[in-house]
């Protein structure tokens, strides 16, 4: 289990952004964090794998458990060997790099059997394993991102908005290939802007708003009630 409690982030020691989070990620599931803009989720997600630092951002209260043992306090390569990887938004992959280097530089145990499983899951890189990364298309290279995540072998896997950009067809590639990844084992937390993506494959979907979760439910209550559509999830 992958469980936060009333977390509290500030940036640059005053600006106060995660304002008691709560969230637990029970292994095997697929967990939603859906909200607008600004909400928080990528701060939330930062939180997790240890990168505030480099944000010039801090955890003031709260605490981070993966199974059972405080994380909050450790930096982002013991955050990754505990067995929580995070695919970072925007694709940053290395674009001077072919595919098959950026997923062994990702990889911090780079081992055979991770490469193959990734190959196995993405057969497009398989086949352009030798070509320079940044030549990739946008869909190619968010599947690159979540390989590279992979290579580490993590039981919990958070991506950031895996679909932003992304056409409607390679949407519902993703979506797929996360449920694939799931089914392999992994357990995922999804930050996503598209609700209706992320609520058709979670469990259980969290809405977050101005630095504090507001709704948590089952993702078939959220989906069933129009006024949470509406308001919270921009479906109306
Ligand atoms: P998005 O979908 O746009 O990424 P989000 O829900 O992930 O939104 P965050 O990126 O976590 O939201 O941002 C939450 C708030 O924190 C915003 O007001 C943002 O401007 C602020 N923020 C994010 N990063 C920093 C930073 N490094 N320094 C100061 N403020 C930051």
């Amino acid at each position: 289990m992958l469980e936060v409690r009333n977390l509290e982030v500030v940036y640059d020691d005053v600006m106060l952004v995660l304002r008691g989070v709560s969230l637990s990620v029970p292994p095997g599931a697929i967990v939603a964090l859906l909200g607008a803009n600004g909400a928080g989720k990528t701060t939330l997600l930062r939180a997790l794998s240890g990168l505030l630092d480099v944000h010039d951002g801090e955890i003031t209260k709260g605490t981070v458990t993966l199974e059972g043992e405080p994380i909050h306090h450790l930096k982002p390569a013991q955050i990754v060997r505990r067995g929580l990887s995070q695919v970072m938004e925007g694709r940053r992959i290395l674009a001077e790099l072919t595919v098959e280097e950026n997923l062994r530089v990702g990889g911090h145990t780079a081992r055979e059997s991770h490469l193959d499983r990734v190959y196995g899951l993405f057969p497009v890189l398989a086949e352009r394993r030798r070509s320079v990364s940044g030549y990739l298309s946008g869909g190619e290279q968010q599947m690159l991102a979540v390989g590279r995540a992979l290579m580490a072998g993590p039981a919990y896997l958070l991506l950031d908005e895996p679909s932003l950009g992304l056409a409607p067809a390679l949407v519902a590639q993703i979506r797929d290939l996360i449920v694939e990844i799931n089914q392999q084992g992994t357990t995922v937390l999804l930050v996503e802007q598209n609700a209706t993506m992320a609520l058709s494959i979670a469990a259980h979907g969290y809405v977050m708003e101005t630095g504090s979760i507001v709704m948590d439910k089952p993702s078939a209550d959220l989906l069933a009630d129009e006024d949470i559509k509406e308001f919270y999830l921009g479906l109306g």
